[in-house]
């Protein structure tokens, strides 16, 4: 075997041993970057919207350096026009086009298992492309669609194509061991609060959602009609998180769990209602209004994700308590004065306030 089959091979396994997304794509780019001569590539996603089909910048790679989109495109991201984008979407075939300064700019459309375009990988090159180079983009390309595809299947819900449980467990535990870790690198003899306060790093929180009188619903309309209305549902949630990092997963039944990083409780309570109102707002078809209540609390201390759920479940029981159509914040309980560990720990009570 050649060195070049090799470190072909050696970059599939690279590629492939990314669960997260994103990360999986930022890998396909750098390694497309390294096996072909390019200047500049671009990994669109394929949007089916009501005025027509739209693209969409989901990574970025210029030369050596690999970006992600950001809300903002980069300066020296190049863009088409959807026209050419669309032409390699429409026909399912290598779209070649000659550009100024003697560049080719190569659309390829990436196909899901059932024929469906839902990515085009345009390259911008000095070289026109040899048929092994076309070849050899279109196999990788392959590779990626298959394996997300497989990554679909065992991180996502089929009902609604939330994150599923599974996922929630392993990004919760991800961000717990993150914190926990810094916590303890930064000042090993201060109290976990004086440590957080002083890293004055990223908050993260937890938002369990639970519709309210589901199961009236199920009981007048028809458990298919009950399934409707958990799709219409997450797809009104999905609606209002702006930011690409936030993340909505089906917890189970009527559950859903919200993950989202912003600085202070305040914010985070802002976007939960935010959220509610979407909701309570849409007309749903012979129902008309469906409610929601939400129970968050911040990721940061906890000793584990059933703690984490926990604490948020508690929350969750107090907006149904409350009234439902509401969102409210976990209080840890008043902790028993006799319980000699835990007397003196009033750090547990300084962050946290009523709304
Ligand atoms: P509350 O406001 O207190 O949350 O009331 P509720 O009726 O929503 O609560 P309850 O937990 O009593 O009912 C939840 C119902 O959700 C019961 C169950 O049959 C239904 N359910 C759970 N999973 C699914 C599902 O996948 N599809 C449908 N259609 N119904 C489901
Ligand atoms: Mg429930
Ligand atoms: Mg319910």
């Amino acid at each position: 075997m050649d060195k070049t089959s090799v470190r072909l091979i050696d970059n599939l396994a690279e590629v492939t041993s990314h669960q997260n997304t994103k990360v999986l794509e930022k890998s396909l780019l750098k390694t497309l970057t390294e096996l072909l001569p390019t200047e500049d590539i671009v990994l669109y996603e394929v949007l089916e919207q009501e005025k027509g089909v739209t693209l969409n910048v989901i990574s970025h790679a210029i030369a050596k350096q690999t970006t992600s989109k950001s809300n903002s495109e980069p300066d020296n991201i190049k863009l088409f026009k959807p026209s050419f984008l669309l032409e390699a979407v429409q026909n399912q075939q290598v779209f070649i086009q000659s550009s100024e300064n003697a560049q080719w700019n190569v659309f390829y459309p990436i196909s899901s298992s059932n024929n469906n375009v839902f990515a085009v990988l345009s390259i911008v090159t000095r070289a026109f492309p040899s048929e092994i180079d076309k070849k050899l983009v279109s196999a990788l390309l392959r590779v990626y669609s298959n394996y997300l595809g497989l990554l679909e299947k065992t991180q996502k819900d089929t009902l609604t194509g939330l994150f599923n449980r599974e996922t929630l467990n392993y990004e919760i535990s991800k961000i717990l061991s993150r914190q926990n870790k810094s916590f303890n690198f930064h000042n090993n003899n201060a109290s976990t609060d004086e440590k957080r306060r002083d890293l004055n790093q990223n908050k993260y929180w937890l938002g369990i959602i639970d519709i309210d009188h589901f199961k009236a619903i199920n009981d007048t309309f028809g458990h298919l009609y009950g399934d409707e209305v958990l799709i219409l549902v997450s797809r009104q949630m999905r609606k209002n998180l702006l930011r690409d990092d936030d993340l909505v997963f089906r917890y189970g039944g009527e559950e859903f769990v919200i993950l989202l990083s912003t600085d202070t409780d305040i914010a985070a309570k802002s976007i939960f209602d935010r959220v509610r109102c979407q909701v309570s707002s849409h007309t749903f078809p012979q129902i008309e209004q469906v409610t929601i209540s939400i129970g968050f609390v911040e990721i940061a201390t906890q000793s584990s994700v059933a703690d984490v759920i926990g604490q948020a479940d508690k929350a969750l029981y107090m907006a149904k308590e409350n009234g439902r159509n509401r969102v409210e914040k976990y209080l840890p309980a008043l902790k028993n004065p006799a319980d000699s560990n835990q007397a003196h720990d009033d750090s547990t009570f300084g962050d946290f306030e009523l709304f």
